[in-house]
């Protein structure tokens, strides 16, 4: 299956699918309609909701006993195809939320693998802990974090969250439970993490949390006249930040190529929050309901949606720019939630992208070579005529995980509108984008991919990673019981 078959499947497509499901004796009342995050590819599968390990095990033997395949699915926030696997059983692993133990003493927290990370944080913060890592919407769970080994807006200074997970249990494709840390099954440990769910489902996952002493953040917003500036803002403010994320204006051209916002965040230390019982509490952290205390938050997306064409997108960005501008860097405290969370303020916003969805792409491009490829990408997009409407800029640092897209280097995550008309056009830019940042030794992600190739997979892998990977598929799931259509698309 070609890898734009994934980004060009759409909703009437997919209604034929169904009747087009291989012959089973899987009930039909489980087929649904799946989509990748995104929106922009669509699939039927046989869908199921278990709530115990017993209940996992049922499905798997159900799987081997009709011939079907399994994919896991957690909350389902991943751009592309990771959690989606067409025409087979799909295991949506959401029901399977209990904190299964939390010392408030240790921070250690043992959680099934469908506690999101907004129930986790909801959970410990009044004891005084937040995640070490966060992504930007707390509907994540956290196996699926484990299973992309997400990052957040502190990853060159903690890493990804598999460096803050202990150990977790993996019901492997057999049917057996195994356990796994760095001392026992450690490569299991370091490659399942990242795995993208085939070499095992994650039953329980245990975590270090972050102690905090308050629950706002001290937050310095400013704005960045083009690339150069954001880069430096970025090189001279690691170390004295806990945070940081860059917004870009990817509409900007010339002397401000890569303009934008940076947000930079420090936890409070000790003694510096008068009333950390009162903002560490939930109703303290809760995200308003409205917008100016008038707009339903719920509605937004609709005003969202005219502006969601290249000149309305160039408009909202100059005036967001020149609003950053306006009276310089600015201070103040801010709730956790409130900070890392910007993206749930505005609930179903990718519905203002319109049927066709969205996809994302984001390289990872290492320290030396970023600048230059970041410029060369944000110029192709616009001589391409293709200019994403979100990009989000941050810094990450190596790790020791199998299937990694960490590194000493910076990111540049890129949302595409994607519409009847430019679908292929968009398809093929990635594809000349993929060539930049092969040539500057970049890698990708496989929460946001959707249109990566095989080849250009095994190249950024390595070949080294890439059949260490498929020799422990080989070894834990030798019948190929584990699969996605990210799966078979890369990798089989
Ligand atoms: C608005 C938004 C903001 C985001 N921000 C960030 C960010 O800041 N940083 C970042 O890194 N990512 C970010 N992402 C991507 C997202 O965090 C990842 O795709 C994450 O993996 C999604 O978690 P999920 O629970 O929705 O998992 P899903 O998308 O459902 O699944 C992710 C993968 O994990 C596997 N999986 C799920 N459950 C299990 C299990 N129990 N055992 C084994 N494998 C399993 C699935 O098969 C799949 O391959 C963002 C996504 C959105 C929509």
């Amino acid at each position: 299956m070609k890898s734009n078959d994934r980004v060009t499947t759409s909703k009437a497509d997919s209604s034929a699918a169904v009747s087009q499901v291989s012959p089973s004796i899987l009930p039909a009342n489980n087929l649904e309609l799946v989509e990748s995050w995104g929106r922009a590819s669509q699939g039927i599968s046989h869908v199921y909701r278990p709530t115990t390990v017993d209940g996992l095990k049922d499905l798997f033997q159900l799987a081997r006993e009709t011939g079907s395949h399994v994919g896991l699915r957690g909350g389902g926030n991943s751009y592309g195809d990771a959690a989606m696997n067409d025409e087979h059983i799909l295991i949506d692993l959401r029901r399977m939320n209990r904190i299964l133990a939390w010392d408030p003493k240790s921070g250690v927290v043992t959680m099934e693998p469908g506690v999101t990370l907004a129930q986790l944080w909801q959970y410990t913060l009044e004891d005084g802990w937040w995640p070490p890592v966060v992504t930007g919407t707390m509907a994540t769970t956290i196996g699926g974090c484990a299973g992309l080994n997400v990052h957040g807006k502190n990853a060159w200074q903690v890493g990804p969250i598999g460096d803050h997970i202990t150990s977790f249990e993996l019901l492997l494709a057999s049917g057996e439970l195994i356990s796994c840390d760095r001392g026992n099954n450690s490569d299991l440990f370091h490659a399942a993490i990242g795995g993208f769910g085939v070499l095992g489902c994650f039953t329980s996952v245990t975590m270090q949390m972050k102690p905090v002493y308050s629950g706002l953040l001290e937050v310095q917003t400013e704005s960045r006249a083009n690339l150069a500036e954001m880069f430096s803002y970025f090189e001279e403010n690691l170390e004295s930040s806990d945070y940081i994320v860059g917004w870009i204006d990817a509409f900007a051209s010339g002397t401000s190529l890569g303009r934008g916002d940076v947000h930079k965040a420090n936890y409070l230390p000790q003694g510096a929050d008068p009333y950390p019982n009162q903002t560490m509490r939930l109703d303290y952290q809760h995200l308003p309901d409205t917008i100016l205390g008038l707009v339903p938050k719920s509605i937004i997306w609709m005003f969202m949606r005219p502006f969601m064409n290249n000149l309305g997108t160039r408009m909202v960005n100059t005036a967001k720019y020149n609003a950053g501008r306006l009276g310089g860097p600015k201070v103040g405290r801010q709730p956790h939630a409130a900070f890392h969370f910007l993206l749930d303020y505005v609930p179903n916003w990718k519905q203002a992208y319109g049927r066709g969805g969205l996809i994302q792409y984001q390289p990872f491009i290492p320290k030396e070579n970023a600048q230059d490829a970041f410029a060369d990408i944000l110029k192709l997009c616009q001589q391409r005529g293709l200019p994403n409407y979100l990009t989000v800029f941050k810094r990450h640092r190596p790790d020791d995980f199998l299937m990694t897209h960490g590194m000493d280097g910076y990111s540049m995550a890129m949302d595409f509108r994607i519409t009847d008309r430019n679908r292929s056009r968009v398809v093929s830019l990635t594809q000349e984008l993929d060539e930049i940042v092969l040539a500057a030794k970049g890698r990708f992600y496989f929460a946001k991919d959707s249109t990566l190739h095989r080849e250009t997979t095994e190249l950024y892998l390595g070949q080294d990673a890439t059949e260490k990977f498929r020799a422990l598929k080989k070894q834990y799931d030798p019948d190929n019981l584990l699969q996605s259509n990210l799966w078979r698309r890369l990798f089989s």
